[in-house]
């Protein structure tokens, strides 16, 4: 079974509304509305026929919803009177807000949501000459801990449904309007895209589906810290590529950055990187932030380039972003120079990311929303309060 119909069954084994779909009128009355944002077309599939509809609705309700922007059933002329009225009674199409809407001076646009549950995230657009990339978030904060990155100071609330994922998407393709186009999709925002699982292969599926956004494999990119076994059950379900943040060539400098590697170290997580490249797929990007006097050395270039030989791969040098309290600082141009020109010598592909919405707090590992943690670590370590 692949995963989206997974997804769509246990949709309904947690739905009592959209499993009592098929009952009379009165027994289904008092259940909680069915999200259809929460379905991709496998599971809108399942939703119309459990209401006694032919499948072919799935498709004409995800054009109205994704490619119209149209969230009023009254307005899906393509409906019968009778389907839009029951739609009304045992659906809806509930979005985040925008709580804030900022622009940096370079043209980037940051949205601050605010969810049902009062939860805030943060969901990012980076223009450049011709892309724009919207770069989304996966979790109401972040489990991993992660030394550099903001998010993690904020603690953890819970995963984002696959509305609340795909709504990031909905949401910004209505602000920016029809001239500004989406062209990239990458889960670099907030969370562990990997650790939601099934609604980040729901809402990835909606991205690529025809009747919805479109979008290619090449252009949709989860970012991932290493969680390996995820990253064998993705190679399973979906063809997205894949980004892994690493960020050091040794256990012992990345069990401190990037904790989880004590659970999975560099060589399984380098091994699993192999094995979903192997068949069709292109080239793993390995994101690696570039911190002064931790990772930025000549020998850990050097290192790098031996590191991933085996691996189809490509890097991208990321610049530290500083925050409130951080511990590091950003590589000077120079060692980041050099850091590239020993890569690109060993014959890897080496890019360089650009910095960009700064000014808004908009750039990589900057992105913290509101996160009523769960954990205990924020108490200690908050930072941002908004
Ligand atoms: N959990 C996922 C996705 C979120 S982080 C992951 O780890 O990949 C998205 C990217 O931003 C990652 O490569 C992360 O390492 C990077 N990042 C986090 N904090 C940063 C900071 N302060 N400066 C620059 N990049 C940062």
């Amino acid at each position: 079974m692949n995963s989206a119909l997974a997804h769509a069954n246990s949709f309904r084994d947690e739905n009592p509304r959209a499993a009592s779909l098929g009952a009379p009128e009165e027994e289904r009355a008092g259940l909680p509305a069915v999200n259809l944002l929460d379905l991709d077309r496998d599971g809108l599939t399942r939703f119309f026929t459990g209401l006694g509809e032919k499948p072919f609705r799935a498709s004409q309700v995800l054009k109205w919803i994704h490619q119209q922007g149209v969230v009023d059933f009254d307005a899906m002329s393509n409906l019968s009177k009778a389907l839009r009225r029951r739609l009304s009674e045992c659906g809806e199409i509930a979005l985040p807000t925008i709580v804030l809407e900022q622009r940096s001076v370079d043209g980037t646009h940051k949205w601050l949501l605010q969810l049902a549950c009062g939860n805030r995230i943060e969901t990012v657009f980076i223009p450049e000459e011709g892309r724009g990339t919207l770069c989304i978030s996966s979790q109401v904060g972040c489990t991993l801990n992660c030394s550099f990155c903001s998010t993690a100071r904020q603690g953890f609330n819970r995963n984002l449904s696959v509305a609340e994922i795909i709504g990031q998407l909905w949401m910004a393709k209505q602000a920016l309007g029809e001239k500004t186009q989406i062209t990239n999709v990458v889960l670099m925002g907030m969370g562990e895209p990997l650790l939601n699982f099934d609604n980040v292969v729901a809402a990835m599926n909606l991205m690529m589906d025809d009747v919805a956004y479109g979008l290619s494999k090449r252009r949709v990119t989860l970012s991932t810290a290493g969680i390996v076994p995820a990253i064998d059950r993705l190679a399973r379900v979906s063809d997205v590529s894949l980004a892994v943040s690493l960020h050091a060539t040794d256990d012992a400098v990345r069990n401190d950055l990037v904790p989880i590697n004590r659970k999975y170290p560099l060589d399984a997580l380098l091994q699993a990187c192999k094995r979903y490249v192997d068949g069709a797929r292109r080239k793993v990007t390995f994101e690696y932030v570039m911190l002064d006097g931790i990772n930025d050395s000549p020998a850990q270039a050097k290192a790098l380039a031996r590191l991933l030989s085996g691996v189809p791969s490509k890097v991208n040098l990321i610049p530290f972003n500083p925050f409130p309290g951080a511990p590091y600082r950003c590589s000077s141009t120079i060692a980041i120079d050099r850091f590239q020109e020993i890569l690109q010598r060993a014959g890897l592909v080496a890019t360089r990311r650009k910095t960009r919405g700064d000014d808004i707090d908009a750039a990589c590992g900057q992105l913290v929303g509101r996160v009523d943690t769960r954990t205990r670590r924020h108490k200690t370590n908050a930072v941002h309060p908004s």
